[in-house]
């Protein structure tokens, strides 16, 4: 895929997959599943409500039909055809005539923003509701009835999830996991949907050190799920990123993993070093995405996400201002490219160890070194730089030191040291 075919398919996925009404079960999920399958191969697995995943059990299937609230002229005040958020996730079935007092506890809007329909689910409790904006909520009359329509189902069904794994020379693997549980939002989930089939393809095109295991599921029960189901393989994964909110008009940031300094986050720290990006760090919290599942006993898999507007930091997040204007797929692109750059060093970085003794001499391997005399070679410009790496990488190439450290205490850019063990290993001082 070409750069322009990238970012047409985003694009093209973002308008196709955008009206989806996604939950954590359903046709939703199903429908944007088939449709990332024709991106990048996917094996969609199903498992029957009722089934215990550890502590959890499979939720009923959950359909939609219609939903609505209309005055009593038949004017639908609330419509879920016209913004699937409006229905909270899970609402029971209801067909009833009430007043606004019976209705109004069943109505949500957001603190902040007057204009915006929040985002808000109901998965384990059985009750429905609807979310608007303040706007909206001012054109009801205290005085009237109303009618209210959720036509739905939960049904004993299935929970859908999918993978696939990209092998590589080595058996160990990093998990790239992303959500798909979310209806009409953006940049939280469907950006990282989007990434993650992009990802695929950038991965697939080369060869790869790590093999690398894709999963898309809906958030929680569906990362728990793919847990409980794949005990053997989830041992393999040394290490993952959660890829969520990568479309947004901010900033890279990064949400560092649980262990703060695995070569993941380090990596990823050094991804912003190199690229001159200022670094916007965020610790590790439980509040957060499947990392939570991941990370914990018994696997204590590291996992880091990089985002453009990470959930929780934008004002328009789990809202419908969280839409289509909000994202963009070139900023998506940016992010993806982010992942690459950190998978690249992951893919490079390992423990140089010097087979000679003392400093090579470079010259005598026909690498030309510029003229030294004049000025401390620190302060020189930049073409000191791959003399520098040489030189640095030669003393810290103990076995102990792997390339991301190198790149740590030196300064230097990470590909200037792999280009130096490179050029080391060539004339065999270096294995
Ligand atoms: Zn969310």
């Amino acid at each position: 895929m070409s750069d322009a075919d990238e970012l047409m398919t985003a694009r093209n996925l973002f308008q196709e997959l955008f009206p989806i009404c996604r939950s954590i079960t359903g046709d939703g999920v199903r429908q944007t599943l088939r449709k990332i399958s024709e991106i990048m191969p996917l094996n969609i697995k199903e498992y029957p409500s009722g089934t215990k995943v550890a502590d959890w059990t499979i939720p009923p299937e959950w359909r939609v039909r219609d939903a609505y609230v209309a005055d009593t002229t038949g004017r639908r005040l609330i419509d879920f055809q016209a913004n699937n958020i409006h229905l909270i996730s899970y609402s029971t079935n209801i067909n009833a005539e009430m007043s606004f007092d019976e209705l109004a506890p069943h109505l949500h809007t957001h603190p902040h923003h007057k204009n915006a329909i929040p985002y808000r689910t109901a998965y384990y409790q059985r009750e429905w509701g609807f979310c608007l904006s303040e706007d909206d909520l001012a054109l009801f009359d205290p005085t009237q009835r109303y009618r209210v329509v959720i036509d739905t189902d939960l049904f004993p069904g299935f929970l859908t999830l999918a993978d696939t794994v990209l092998p590589g020379e080595e058996k160990s693997e990093y998990l790239i996991s992303t959500y798909c549980c979310h209806p009409s939002l953006a940049n939280d989930n469907l950006s990282g949907v989007i990434l993650t089939a992009l990802l695929y393809n950038r991965l697939a095109k080369r060869r790869n050190r790590y093999s690398y295991r894709f999963v898309i599921c809906p958030e929680t029960i569906g990362a728990i799920t793919y847990l409980v189901k794949h005990p053997e393989e989830m041992k393999r994964v040394k290490g993952g990123f959660v890829v969520t909110c990568v479309a947004g008009p901010g900033p890279l940031s990064f949400k560092c993993s649980h262990k703060g300094n695995d070569d993941l986050d380090r990596a990823t720290r050094m991804m912003f070093r190199d690229q001159g990006i200022p670094l916007m760090e965020y610790p590790f919290s439980i509040h957060g995405s499947d990392e939570r599942q991941y990370s914990p006993r018994p696997l204590q898999i590291p996992i880091v996400s990089i985002c453009r507007d990470k959930y929780y930091e934008y004002s328009q997040y789990h809202t419908s201002l969280d839409n289509l204007d909000f994202v963009s797929a070139e900023n998506l692109l940016t992010s993806l490219e982010a992942h690459v750059a950190v998978i690249e060093m992951l893919e490079n970085n390992h423990f140089p160890l010097s087979k000679g003794a003392y400093e090579p001499c470079l010259s005598a391997h026909n690498i030309q070194l510029p003229p030294g005399g004049m000025m401390h070679p620190d302060k020189n410009k930049s073409q000191q730089i791959d003399s520098n790496a040489l030189l640095w990488t030669s003393f810290f190439a103990d076995g102990q030191h792997d390339i991301l450290s190198i790149a740590e205490e030196t300064q230097l850019p990470f590909d200037q040291i792999v280009r130096a063990v490179n050029q080391l290993k060539s004339f065999n001082w270096l294995e």
